[in-house]
């Protein structure tokens, strides 16, 4: 098995990375930053992001861990202090993974150039100044005139963080869907959107046709593309998906219990 470590700058996460790296060197696993079959993410949800989208590319061959050097998160649920555990767990791997859904956001510029984006939290289209006027094309039929701030795409593991945020319901990661949600949407004769979130099954596209305008913003997990000159975007969940190297149980309502709520010992 080969295996890179990524940490944020923090000390505590270099210093838990170094203890990883020596320990894993101990037991004769090889480090390889470029092609590894498991990425290591030291810092917390914010670094496995950055994790996610440096290896977005081999999703197919590469598992995913997260170590957290702070509180316990969503996506890096093994903690700093439990390092000797996580390496006699990963001597005895078995190669066992959980796969959760992705993005694909297909983003058209004016100039009718395409680009595509994967997502593991959410994309979010708002223009930089003023509101955002779209039509919101549901399954290739006219849905709503939308004015507003934006509109949010998440994935399930993706609805704990922004999309929570703005109103949207949380959605256990096994669930193969993609949820939409409208920021600060404003109704009127002319601009009537729903006002609630959508669930859409991951067989349906949502397609966003964007009025002429030269200062969009598309965020995408701790990513951004700024001033940018766009016709439409559509969103879909992938068919690819993120493995996470399955080394003990992973109790989804018990880390939103203890993420949101923390009245019980639930974990
Ligand atoms: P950031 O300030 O680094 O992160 C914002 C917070 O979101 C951090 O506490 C982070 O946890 C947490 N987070 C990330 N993914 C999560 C998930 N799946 N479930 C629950 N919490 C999660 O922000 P950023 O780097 O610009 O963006 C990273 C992500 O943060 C975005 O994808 C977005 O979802 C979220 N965010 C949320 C809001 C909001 O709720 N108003 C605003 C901005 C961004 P850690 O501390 O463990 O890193």
């Amino acid at each position: 098995m080969k295996v890179w470590i990524n940490s944020n700058t923090k000390e505590v996460s270099i210093k838990t990375a170094e203890k990883i790296k020596q320990s894993l060197l101990n037991a004769g696993i090889e480090i390889d930053q470029k092609n590894p079959d498991l990425a290591i993410s030291v810092g917390g949800d914010g670094t496995f992001l950055k994790t996610f989208h440096e290896y977005s590319d081999q999703l197919a061959t590469t598992r995913f861990l997260g170590v957290h050097t702070g509180h316990l998160g969503f996506y890096a649920d093994w903690r700093d202090f439990e390092v000797d555990e996580l390496i006699e767990a990963l001597i005895h791997d078995t190669k066992q993974s959980i796969t959760y859904p992705i993005l694909d956001v297909e983003v058209t510029y004016a100039d009718d150039s395409v680009e595509k984006i994967k997502a593991l939290n959410e994309a979010i289209i708002k223009r930089t100044s003023k509101t955002m006027r779209a039509d919101v094309i549901l399954d290739n039929e006219f849905f709503e005139k939308f004015r507003g701030d934006g509109l949010c795409f998440s994935t399930p593991s993706g609805s704990t963080a922004y999309a929570k945020s703005i109103g949207g319901a949380v959605i256990h990661p096994k669930s193969h869907v993609m949820q939409m949600n409208e920021i600060a949407p404003i109704n009127n004769r002319v601009y009537r959107s729903i006002s609630a979130p959508i669930i859409a099954p991951s067989s349906q596209a949502i397609e966003i046709l964007l009025a002429p305008e030269d200062d969009y913003m598309v965020n995408y997990d701790t990513n951004s593309k700024i001033d940018c000159s766009l016709k439409s975007v559509k969103f879909q969940l992938s068919n690819e998906s993120i493995q996470f190297a399955q080394l003990r149980d992973r109790h989804f309502w018990g880390r939103v219990e203890h993420a949101f709520l923390g009245t019980n010992d639930f974990i």
